[in-house]
């Protein structure tokens, strides 16, 4: 790339506080809430035009189990079950066939954006929408002082003494000049759509997938696993059916190129439907954003492994709990990877039944829950910047099981916990060498 010269700039400060928060998913805002409740000043900064991340402008509108493996009991609290009881209230969220191992929430993702604003206005957050983090300040000394703005004030600065990175790509960590990598084979990219008239008789992948796959000549349709959901109380199909197998969607032109590509498909999966003698479905909304599984992770204090994290190893500085099973989506070949607590491995290709085996000793003890240590979040390298969300240090396996959202949200309300900590203390936040004593 061809670099230019620009000017040197005194830029405005839009806001002064403690805590900045990068990027506004649910991680972010419940990294936010943590610490405005916990008495810091803090901003927000999100790209879109509203907070929720792949949970809203994503249309992604599940969530996991927050009980034990056996499902005898709640292991995760805190800001994922009170936005749920929250919107409950408004009869917005389905609890599907409580409390039975499959059990998860599908709520309304619309209304979970209003519901975000709230909070965030509750807490007396400092927000910016339609906001992108273009990069980093340094202060004097050298060391982080804020994140430079872009929005519709031109470049502007929010000075702030710790960092959280919830971009879900750890854009902050990158402008800072921090360590990254990816995985060998990151999981795909898919983008969600919803669609009303959806004929329910095609809703599972063993029909939609099947006349997805049989036409994928025709419509150059990339296969992956198919799967969807009626909206909370809705008519509407939420459908995740595109596949974006080869672009890493965290460089510039590449997701430029996969938001316009899985328009294309869904527009495709609508016509093969129609082909296959249905009513075309009426597409009634399509995402502000591609969902992401995976990008760049960084280079922190402790990578977790999946042996590590599926034998239910315990972790003195505990970031989080969870039981979602380690979930790949692989691209070569196309196809989904199961892997549970318990032993038990799942394979669900394109064109064969699902595979089942055995990982491990299925004989030994089933761990009730993993869990994961916050010094997977803190990038090598700073002293006030933390991160938050799917950047972590995890190998793939690991990454699999930590990746959805009732995990990732306790990783932002970890993180904003840790720098408090750290504010009440008046302490940096831990380097390498201080690791040991989270
Ligand atoms: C199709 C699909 C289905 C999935 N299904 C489920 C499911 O059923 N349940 C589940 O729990 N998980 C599911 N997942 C996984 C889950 O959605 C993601 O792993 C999770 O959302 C990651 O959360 P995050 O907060 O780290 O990132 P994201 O949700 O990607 O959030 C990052 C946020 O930061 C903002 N941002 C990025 N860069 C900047 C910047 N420079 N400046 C300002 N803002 C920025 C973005 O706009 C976004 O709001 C699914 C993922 C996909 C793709």
């Amino acid at each position: 790339m061809m670099n230019i010269l620009f000017p040197a700039q005194e830029l405005p400060v839009s806001a002064e506080v403690d805590v900045v928060v990068a990027g506004g998913s649910c991680t972010g805002v419940f990294a936010a809430i943590t610490a405005a409740r916990g008495g810091a000043a803090v901003a927000i900064v999100e790209s879109q035009n509203r907070f929720g991340g792949t949970a809203t402008a994503g249309q992604v509108c599940l969530w996991h189990s927050l009980l034990n493996f056996d499902y005898s009991r709640q292991i995760i609290f805190g800001l994922t079950p009170e936005i749920l009881e929250r919107m409950d209230k408004r009869d917005l969220v389905e609890y599907w066939k409580k409390p039975n191992p499959h059990w998860y929430a599908n709520f309304n993702s619309e209304e979970m954006c209003c519901e975000l604003d709230e909070m965030v206005l509750e807490a007396g957050i400092i927000p910016f929408l339609h906001t992108r983090v273009a990069g980093v300040w340094q202060n004097d000394n050298g060391k982080i002082g804020g994140l430079v703005i872009a929005g519709k004030d031109g470049l502007t600065v929010i000075k702030a003494r710790y960092i959280i990175d919830a971009t879900g790509d750890g854009d902050v960590v990158r402008f800072a000049g921090g360590k990254m990598w990816k995985n060998e084979e990151i999981q795909t990219s898919t983008a969600c759509v919803k669609f009303s008239k959806f004929p329910r008789e095609v809703m599972h992948d063993e029909t939609i997938g099947k006349l997805v796959r049989a036409a994928k000549e025709k419509y150059r349709m990339p296969c992956g696993v198919i799967w969807g959901e009626f909206s909370c109380n809705s008519d509407t199909f939420m459908l995740a059916g595109t596949n974006i197998p080869k672009l890493d969607v965290s460089v510039q032109k590449e997701l430029t190129e996969a938001e316009m590509e899985s328009r294309r498909q869904m527009r495709a999966i609508a016509d093969i439907l129609k082909d296959a003698g249905y009513p075309r479905p009426v597409m009634e909304a399509v995402p502000s954003l591609i969902g992401v599984r995976e990008s760049r992770h960084i280079v922190s204090l402790y990578r977790i492994t999946e042996d590590e994290l599926l034998s239910g190893k315990q972790f003195p500085d505990e970031a989080g709990k969870g039981t979602y099973r380690s979930d790949v989506h692989r691209r070569n070949p196309p196809g989904t990877r199961f892997r549970y607590l318990d032993g038990t491995e799942v394979l669900l290709t394109s064109d064969a039944p699902p595979q089942t085996s055995y990982w491990r000793d299925p004989s030994l003890p089933t761990p009730e829950y993993f869990t994961w240590p916050i010094r997977s979040q803190i990038p090598v390298g700073f002293d006030n910047l933390i991160t938050a969300g799917r950047m972590i240090d995890a190998d793939a396996g690991a990454f699999g099981a930590l990746r959805v959202m009732v995990n990732m949200n306790q990783s932002g309300e970890a993180a904003a916990r840790l720098v408090l900590r750290a504010m009440k203390t008046g302490t940096t936040l831990p380097s390498a060498a201080a690791s040991e004593n989270l």
